[in-house]
């Protein structure tokens, strides 16, 4: 256990483990996970000179600063900056193979990346030529992180924005390359207003389709959110839902807990969700990461999985999400694997695909961490 382990010898040897831990990611956003230093030289090469800084560590603290708003509306904001500089082929190519590099070198084995095509067209691309700007770049990035020894593979989510009207367009769209690296749809954007069956049309589509989706629902606005989400428009999983907690009583000084219908509902169906921690501190989902509700969902065994939403915006990786969980709630090793085998077991990869990452990636890596903690408490060399 990390948690009792950092006791006698330090939050290095944790902060070490985390990262060397073979890890999934299901929500990311790849307009919110640039490399300041990228941003820079794409904004020089494209003309851009709206960008508030230009030394990229000044960069990387403006944007995590402008999303400690509280405000999920004015943190979306930040993203004009971001998708200004990721309208060329080339620029979204090398966005996506830095990604995937990114999170190969923070020990992320499997992860689903989503963006949104329609975001991308300023300078004349098609939603086609979008996509496979950024699938290519995916795969030069597992390229790249294979010749440095490090095992990723990435599929691809392509999200509509909820304010806008192409999400049946954009549903389509992910049906042309389903079978080219393109494993799923999401909505986003700003919720307040735009409940999700404002696009019931793509939503049935895609059913019909026998595709996968994922819906940003229970982060911004409530309970109404996520019932519509899973019993209108029949999402797989949800983006965030922290506010299923709103939906579940009881629990204090010995009460018992009792769970409304909804998350009854959530939880019976075992109904992945995409938990953000940081992000949702951000945005004001969660008052603090010691008041998120994902400790009270995990002891509930909802199917939690742990997400870095935007690493830019939140200054953060994967690692530094668990560490912050590690920190708060005290978690080990035995807790990142229930969240990490729960992310693969809800991804969008075929199930095949699923179970020989657990099992011959997933489960042999934390294996090894294990008995190397218990090698390093019996040598006292931790
Ligand atoms: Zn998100």
């Amino acid at each position: 256990m990390a948690a009792r382990h950092s006791a006698q010898s330090g939050a290095a040897w944790d902060d070490d483990v985390v990262r060397r831990a073979p890890k999934v990611l299901l929500h990311d956003h790849l307009d919110g996970g640039l490399r300041p230093a990228t941003m820079l030289e794409l904004a020089d090469a494209c003309g851009y000179s709206g960008l508030p800084h230009s030394e990229p560590d000044a960069l990387g603290r403006w944007f995590v600063d402008a999303a400690n708003s509280g405000s999920l509306e004015r943190y979306l904001e930040t993203f004009g900056h971001t998708v200004a500089v990721m309208q060329t082929a080339e620029s979204l190519h090398r966005i996506a193979a830095e990604c995937a590099e990114d999170l190969a070198a923070d020990g992320v084995v499997y992860a689903e990346i989503r963006y949104a095509p329609e975001q991308h067209l300023a300078a004349g691309l098609t939603l086609d030529e979008v996509v496979e700007a950024t699938l290519a770049g995916f795969r030069a990035g597992e390229r790249a992180a294979a010749a440095a020894g490090r095992r990723i593979r990435i599929g691809a989510l392509l999200t509509a924005m909820r304010h806008q009207a192409r999400s049946q367009e954009i549903a389509e769209l992910a049906i042309r390359y389903r079978d080219h690296g393109v494993v799923g749809f999401d909505i986003a954007g700003a919720e307040a207003g735009f409940p999700p069956t404002r696009h019931l049309d793509a939503f049935e589509y895609l059913q019909r389709e026998n595709f996968h989706f994922t819906i940003h629902a229970g982060e911004a606005f409530g309970l109404p959110s996520i019932w519509q989400a899973i019993q209108w428009c029949g999402a797989d999983r949800l983006g965030h839902g922290v506010r299923i907690v709103d939906d579940i009583a009881g629990g204090r000084d010995g009460e018992p807990i009792k769970l409304g219908r909804l998350a009854a509902y959530v939880r019976d169906k075992r109904i992945p969700l995409e938990m953000c921690p940081s992000s949702n501190v951000q945005t004001g989902a969660a008052a603090s990461i010691a008041a998120h509700p994902i400790g009270l969902l995990r002891d509930l065994q909802f199917r939690v999985t742990v997400n870095t939403d935007n690493r830019l915006l939140g200054g953060t990786t994967l690692s530094r999400e668990f560490g912050l969980l590690v920190e708060e709630f005290g978690y080990g090793l035995i807790d990142i694997e229930w969240f990490t085998v729960n992310a693969m077991k809800s991804s969008f990869l075929p199930f095949d695909d699923r179970l020989l990452l657990i099992n011959e990636v997933i489960k042999p890596g934390f294996a090894a961490l294990r008995a190397e903690a218990a090698m390093s408490r019996v040598t006292g060399l931790g």
